[in-house]
């Protein structure tokens, strides 16, 4: 069974592919991956076997290592979007869950870090709904 999937960036200059399956797939709400999503949790598929291929703008990929911490960013230089990254020493491949264009065969497992969530990532399921802008 071929467990493909594509992504990109925003801008549309950076376009990868990703061959094998997804083992977890996490929502972090710790405080570094809320500054650096700018969001209540960030949302990443790991995989242990599957292959990045970088399709185009591979020189426009940045990283951050946030220092001190084990806690990185691959990025568009260009618009700024997460995209996938390498982690442990190119043994553990973590991808935006955003970043896909393809649907994925995996839910999310867990919220993770919980006890760090904002103030405000409480109770969200009881938000008002719209399907687009809200009236
Ligand atoms: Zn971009
Ligand atoms: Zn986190």
């Amino acid at each position: 069974m071929s467990d493909r999937c594509a992504g990109s960036c925003l801008c549309g200059e950076v376009r990868f592919e990703i061959d094998g399956a997804f083992e977890h797939f996490y929502l972090c709400h710790c405080g570094l991956c809320r500054k650096d999503t700018g969001s209540a949790h960030a949302a990443n598929l790991f995989s242990s076997t599957a292959t990045l291929t970088w399709l185009s703008g591979e020189d426009k990929i940045r990283q951050f290592n946030l220092p001190a911490t084990r806690h990185s960013k691959c990025f568009c230089s260009r618009c700024g979007s997460a995209l996938p990254m390498m982690q442990r020493e190119g043994k553990l491949l973590v991808v935006p869950a955003g970043s896909l264009n393809s649907e994925v065969h995996i839910r999310p497992n867990a919220h993770i870090f919980v006890a760090s969530k904002a103030s405000w990532d409480d109770g969200l399921d009881k938000v008002p709904l719209f399907p687009g802008f809200p009236p």
